[in-house]
């Protein structure tokens, strides 16, 4: 009895483990599809981490491994002399949305573009169609 159970969970551990590793390769070859579709040569926004301004310039691939993962980046020049750079598969660590005001300033133009249900103008301008999906939230999740 104990053994059976001993080789069942000897037989969860090592499903456990293959996917684990099936998912570390998907996402392996993810990020490479992600570099290859990238350009060698590019003209892209940066923010100068120096100047503080932002400008665009012709920005060059670079790849390299970070934690044994392989990762890319673009490299553009400021006119003020330094280097920035914008990642490709970190997306996550591009500190550019953070720091750009352009994009803050699209962010704010934009939002009363964008309803979605939870705008507080959505109540507003669609009470029939707010009051629809209140019910049905309501009937799935509770409150
Ligand atoms: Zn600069």
């Amino acid at each position: 009895m104990e053994n059976d159970n001993y080789y069942e969970k000897w037989a969860e551990r090592r499903k456990e483990a293959r996917d684990r590793e099936r998912n570390r390769i998907k996402l392996e070859r993810d990020n490479i599809d992600t570099i290859n579709q990238c350009k060698d040569i590019d003209v892209l926004e940066f923010v100068c981490s120096n100047c503080k301004k932002e400008y665009s310039a012709n920005s060059r691939k670079h790849i390299g491994k970070l934690g044994g993962k392989l990762t890319a980046w673009y490299v553009g020049k400021c006119p003020c002399g330094s280097y920035n750079l914008r990642r490709i598969t970190d997306k996550k660590g591009d500190t550019f949305f953070l720091k750009s005001n352009t994009v803050k300033r699209m962010r704010v133009d934009n939002f009363n573009d964008t309803l979605d249900f939870t705008h507080p103008l959505f109540k507003v301008i669609y009470p029939k169609q707010y009051r629809e999906l209140e019910e049905k939230r309501l009937k799935q999740y509770g409150n």
